[in-house]
């Protein structure tokens, strides 16, 4: 079931308020926001996300299947745009008010607990101003991986369907979706041609016809999800943005697996060797 209310707030007012939070984002320091991508890997490590963090990118620091993503991500959102340099966040939300709209890494802020929350989803849809489709898209390295959600991943998609429902939309229509692909088989016009599909589409049942043979890729997963509120989760994810603003010490990993692949592993003292289990 998704949210129960309808909008809190007018469009109108959404947008002032995004838009003032935006312009003082711009004048805030890094260490007042917290970006979802951040949150989604504290999920099961608050100490690689202290690292990540601290860490500024670049080339020589990114491990190469990082810098990978990195590139496919970036020719999927060049191959998938539809819009100009000049395309700004007034036209975002000028777009939203006119009704019909699918957007690609639009930008939303949310304050909690003194500090600012920073996302951007990649694909939103909205209809009549509301949002009513949201999906994120990842690569992933593994088949394996292809047809699980994670736990973290799951939390994250959540904190997607809260983000717009606390900062004043009827989410009463709104569904979530992770859409993943394996790198190893990255092609920028299927997977962009099945992103533009998902996101024109409406509702939980798509089908993404690439071919006479095939409703959907073979090579892309659709994970649904569901949209409700949980207070559980609201909690989780108050505690998470509370922890960047009051600091303390970071918890690690629960699972030895998580630290055997971490590149962050030499300069961690809270790894935990093979076999090793934290309760
Ligand atoms: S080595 Fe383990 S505990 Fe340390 S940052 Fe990596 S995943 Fe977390």
């Amino acid at each position: 079931m998704a949210g129960e209310q309808a909008h809190t707030k007018s469009v109108g007012e959404i947008r002032r308020h995004q838009l003032d939070l935006l312009k003082a984002l711009g004048e805030d320091t890094p260490d007042n926001v917290v970006s979802f991508d951040t949150l989604e890997t504290q999920h099961y490590c608050e100490q690689k996300a202290v690292f990540e963090r601290a860490e500024r990118p670049t080339e020589e620091n990114r491990p190469e299947r990082l810098l990978r993503a990195q590139e496919q991500h970036n020719q999927l959102v060049e191959a998938s745009a539809n819009t100009d340099e000049e395309y700004d966040v007034d036209d975002v939300w000028d777009d939203i008010e006119a009704g019909d709209v699918s957007l690609l890494y639009p930008p939303l802020v949310h304050e909690m607990v003194g500090m600012t929350l920073y996302a951007r989803p990649t694909y939103l849809r909205f209809v009549d101003s509301h949002p009513t489709q949201l999906t994120l898209v990842r690569g992933v390295t593994k088949e394996g991986y292809l047809d699980q959600l994670f736990p973290n991943e799951r939390f994250l998609l959540w904190c997607y369907g809260t983000l717009l429902d606390r900062i004043g939309f009827d989410v009463s229509d709104l569904s979530i979706r992770y859409l993943k692909y394996p790198q190893a088989k990255f092609d920028v016009v299927e997977l962009s041609r099945a992103q533009m599909l998902v996101a024109v589409e409406d509702g939980d049942d798509i089908s993404i016809q690439l071919d006479e043979n095939a409703t959907i890729h073979p090579n892309i997963r659709r994970h649904p999800l569901e949209y409700e509120r949980d207070p559980d989760r609201g909690k989780q994810l108050r505690d998470y943005v509370s922890f960047w603003r009051d600091g303390g010490d970071p918890t690690g990993a629960s699972h030895w697996k998580q630290c055997a692949s971490c590149r962050f592993r030499p300069e961690c003292d809270l790894v935990l060797a093979e076999g090793e289990q934290r309760r």
